[in-house]
């Protein structure tokens, strides 16, 4: 099986049980096999630093009480002896001590061997090997007892076993003379503590694995329970279902994921919700001029006295109406899809606004719309002419469209800082404000049911939008329910 095709849940159990086996093998090899080279290198490490301090005060008055200070201290018997092996200094704190009950033989053997190694152990040996190495034949028989020998009854069988460090080392005095530090530190035997360490390690062993595989079942569980039903509820959304919500709970990744699928969805089913009203829109969109154009064409076949200028310019304006519709879903989709870029181009913006209102002359003059525009001096932008006038074109296309019966609508060019602001005000119905967010999406009608004196493809503000976007310029709009709406555009002015 591929590694990616495991579950999470399995593999956070796979992980959590391989650390806790490498760490208790750690233990079982620290405990176990290398216990008894680490406690010898530690009483090394003891023995050596205790023999330095020795060394160091070699020539102190008060050595005699550093040495039982020293020996009391680190459970070590301390010898010092001159070259002819008499004991200048001693501290015996162990009853089983090796170096207080030396022969001479063996302490001139030390000596030497001290001489010729520095600062190292001079012999890891157990009582019993000593006595045997010392007396070869005299072993049914206890060794001759006499002061400095090895005195008593035999050692007890664990104590027998018990080994013995010896460390020596030979120094000059500051008179001259030569001694030797002969130090002595038990080593207990691990053997015993290593058997009862294994027999607690088998059973903290088996606790531990048992306790690691529960909680990492557990912790699994938590971890991956949310991600599945996430999972499930993004299958239901793929299938369809916009209404899916995302509610699996846990922990801080998982709820922000839950907001962000949960936004994708709501964007999913509006982007839906748009869709359909596109068609909807479209389809009527298209559908009522042609039946005008058709009805009056007709009309016009069979009845000869409808033959007149009058129909002829019905059937013209709605094809136009249509035509506007088909440049608009094009420019839309142009803009939005990123084929068309900007041409910029330095140009007089108050002009230009002078120009388009031109185009309305004709509108104020027939239908009585009254189109002010108050500004206060001319004003130069760098921006592309042609969509900027498209966006005024549209505001005041919506303006006189949403107008009030004053049929009042008015264009400021308000000149601030290092920008220009541009206002279209109608005193018409305004927008519902829960309604505003809304209105510059694509296909958005605030009026569903169409109304065939207002006149618009729903794209308009969709296009004012991108290219105010495009441009980098803020835009809104200020309205209240009844009191009419004012949109603006700031856009940043040339300074000469
Ligand atoms: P339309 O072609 O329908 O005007 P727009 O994208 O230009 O489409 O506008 C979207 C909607 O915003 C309009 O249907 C209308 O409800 C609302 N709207 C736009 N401008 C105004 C305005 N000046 N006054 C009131 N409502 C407006």
């Amino acid at each position: 099986m591929r590694l990616d095709k495991i579950s999470i849940r399995w593999k956070i159990c796979f992980f959590f049980v391989l650390f806790s086996a490498v760490m208790l093998m750690l233990l079982w090899l620290f405990q176990t096999v290398f216990l008894e080279s680490f406690y010898k290198g530690i009483k090394t490490r003891n023995i050596q630093s205790c023999a330095q301090s020795i060394v160091d005060n070699i020539n102190n008055s008060e050595l005699q009480s550093l040495v039982d200070e020293i020996a009391q201290q680190n459970d070590i018997c301390v010898r010092i002896v001159n070259s002819k092996y008499q004991d200048l200094y001693s501290a015996e704190v162990a009853p089983d001590c090796i170096i207080h009950r030396l022969p001479a033989m063996m302490l001139y053997q030390f000596y030497h061997k001290a001489l010729e190694n520095e600062d190292t152990v001079l012999e890891i040996t157990s009582k019993m090997t000593l006595l045997e190495e010392l007396f070869p034949k005299n072993t049914e028989k206890t060794p001759p007892f006499s002061d400095g020998h090895f005195q008593g009854d035999p050692p007890p069988a664990d104590k027998a076993r018990s080994q013995s460090m010896i460390y020596g080392r030979v120094v000059t005095r500051s008179n001259g003379a030569q001694v030797m530090v002969l130090l002595n530190s038990t080593i207990t035997p691990v053997n015993s503590t290593v058997e009862t360490l294994r027999i607690q390690l088998v059973i903290v062993t088996g606790i531990l694995l048992a306790l690691s595989v529960a909680l990492s079942l557990l912790i699994s569980r938590k971890i991956s329970r949310p991600i599945i039903k996430i999972n499930d509820s993004a299958k239901e959304l793929a299938k369809g279902k916009y209404d899916t919500r995302f509610e699996a709970k846990g922990y801080r990744e998982i709820g922000e994921l839950n907001d962000t699928l949960n936004f994708a969805a709501g964007e999913l089913s509006k982007v839906e919700q748009l869709r359909r009203e596109l068609i909807a829109n479209i389809s009527h969109d298209l559908r009522t001029p042609l039946t005008m154009i058709t009805g009056y064409s007709e009309m016009m076949r069979d009845i000869p006295g409808e033959n007149t200028p009058e129909n002829v310019q019905i059937i013209i304006d709605e094809a136009n109406h249509l035509s506007n519709l088909v440049t608009d879903l094009l420019d839309l989709s142009k803009l939005q899809s990123g084929t068309q870029s900007l041409s910029l181009e330095d140009f007089n913006l108050t002009a230009s606004i002078r120009n388009i209102l031109k185009r309305y002359s004709k509108l104020t003059r027939q239908d009585g719309y009254h189109i002010r525009f108050e500004s206060e001096m001319d004003v130069y932008v760098r921006a592309d002419e042609i969509k900027i006038s498209q966006v005024v074109y549209n505001l005041i296309n919506n303006a006189i469209n949403y107008a009030g019966a004053d049929k009042a609508v008015t264009l400021r060019q308000r000149v601030l800082e290092a920008a220009v602001r541009v206002e279209v005000t109608d005193n018409g119905g305004g927008i519902d404000p829960e309604l505003l967010p809304y209105i510059w999406d694509r296909y958005y009608k605030v009026d569903k049911a169409h109304r065939r004196e207002v006149v618009g493809t729903g794209l308009g503000l969709s296009i004012v939008k991108t290219v105010l976007e495009l441009h980098g310029a803020n835009y809104g709009v200020i309205s209240e329910k009844g009191a009419g709406s004012t949109f603006w555009f700031e856009l940043k002015t040339l300074q000469f």
